[in-house]
């Protein structure tokens, strides 16, 4: 490794917790697909879509909620059979299409590069399943993350804090130490109630201002100052 990739920088954060979906990469539009598929498949319809309501309540979250909301906006009762031929088809159908290949989100490849150069520890921390989550690594690249932690890893998913706590542990860090990096406010709750400060990079709806979180447009440009500043500021309370 080159020197000046390992050298401590003061302010830095212990570690950069990277949310997956939305974040790093475009795969809402996956879930856009499966979820929609999955209604059309309940209701027995080509044509039925999603409120874009219950789509927006859907994002960030876990596996669980998303096929609660789907059954609910579908009127089916969710029986633990139909649930769980549900659970199959919506899981084989997002790697199917996680597996095509999807769109970076603008400035998340360069993001992890720069994190990486400058010595700072990452982990991918995601609602998905390890199974689903394995796919998108083959893009996204395992090698980015000293840790990754999936959503059926933990007792409780995002918007609970167990993701981060989890991840923050297997690296050996306070979490209150650490800068997550969000799209949702499913998200940035769970790393707000681990006690990090978040990045927020909103990508399908937006997300409110708060005093544990900076809001950012994208990655685009990202330096490690930047991530230095972020936790400067949410101390000061500026
Ligand atoms: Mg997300």
């Amino acid at each position: 490794m080159h020197e000046s990739a390992v050298r401590a920088v003061p302010g830095l954060p212990a570690a950069v917790l990277f949310d997956m979906d939305g974040t790093l990469i475009d795969s809402e539009k996956a879930w856009d697909e499966s979820l929609v598929g999955l209604l059309r498949w309940l209701v027995g319809s080509d044509t039925a879509d999603l409120a874009p309501e219950a789509r927006a309540a859907t994002l960030g979250g876990s596996l669980a909620t998303s096929l609660a909301i789907v059954f609910r906006e579908a009127g089916v009762e969710p029986e633990p059979e139909l649930v769980e031929q549900g659970r199959r088809r919506l899981v084989d159908r997002t790697g199917e299409l996680l597996t095509q290949g999807v769109a970076w989100r603008p400035g998340a490849q360069s993001a992890l590069r720069t994190v990486r150069a400058a010595g700072i520890p990452a982990a991918l921390v995601t609602n998905t399943g390890r199974y689903l989550t394995e796919m998108a690594l083959q893009q996204i690249g395992r090698s980015n993350f000293a840790v990754t932690v999936c959503g059926d890893e933990v007792p409780r998913g995002k918007p609970a804090p167990d993701p981060y706590l989890r991840a923050a542990e297997l690296l050996g860090v306070p979490a209150g130490e650490c800068v997550a990096v969000e799209d949702s406010p499913t998200g940035v709750a769970a790393a707000e109630a681990a006690g990090a400060t978040v990045l927020v990079v909103p990508c399908e709806v937006a997300v409110p201002a708060g005093p544990r979180r900076v809001l950012r447009e994208s990655l685009v440009g990202l330096t490690p100052d930047d991530l230095a500043a972020v936790m400067h500021r949410v101390r000061a309370g500026v």
